[in-house]
């Protein structure tokens, strides 16, 4: 049976970045038609905040691990996290998770942590959606990893 691949929708070319930049991953997307997979595209910063949007970080707070607006610091963990937990309850057959490198949603493995003071903490962490495919067992892998 064909492996279902939930994939960050950018990757697919959408415009759905933070800045409205078109910044797809043709090859990445070729390799997954190769391996015969279905595709099932997502953007939780899009679905919840529209296109476009002020970009964010993710910031290690006393209350732990929370996406903040970059200069407005407003605090948008809770949409995307809830975005994310309807998404995969919705296609609990999702194989293979795709997600854009470095973003705070997406970033499997190199997502940026800071502090709330700025400074850079991490290079290797997980954004929020990533995290949840990750928790719930699904196999996660960054584009650029792919
Ligand atoms: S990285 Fe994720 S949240 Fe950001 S534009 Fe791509 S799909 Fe949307």
């Amino acid at each position: 049976m064909a492996k279902k691949a939930a994939v960050s929708a950018c990757l697919a070319g959408k415009n759905c970045r933070y800045n409205g930049e078109l910044k797809g991953n043709p090859e990445a997307m070729a390799k997954l038609e190769r391996q015969g997979c279905e595709v099932v595209l997502f953007c939780p910063e899009d679905a919840c905040f529209g296109t476009p949007r002020e970009a964010m970080d993710l910031t290690a707070t006393p209350e732990g691990i929370k996406a903040l607006t970059k200069y407005s610091r407003q605090d948008r963990t809770a949409p995307i996290a809830e975005y994310a937990e309807k998404f995969f309850d919705e296609h609990s057959n999702i194989d293979l998770f795709v997600g854009k490198a470095r973003s705070p949603s997406c970033g499997v493995r190199t997502a940026r942590l800071y502090d709330e003071e700025g400074n850079l903490l991490s290079e290797k962490e997980a954004g929020i959606m990533a995290a949840e495919a990750k928790a719930r067992g699904i196999e996660a892998v960054d584009d650029e990893a792919l």
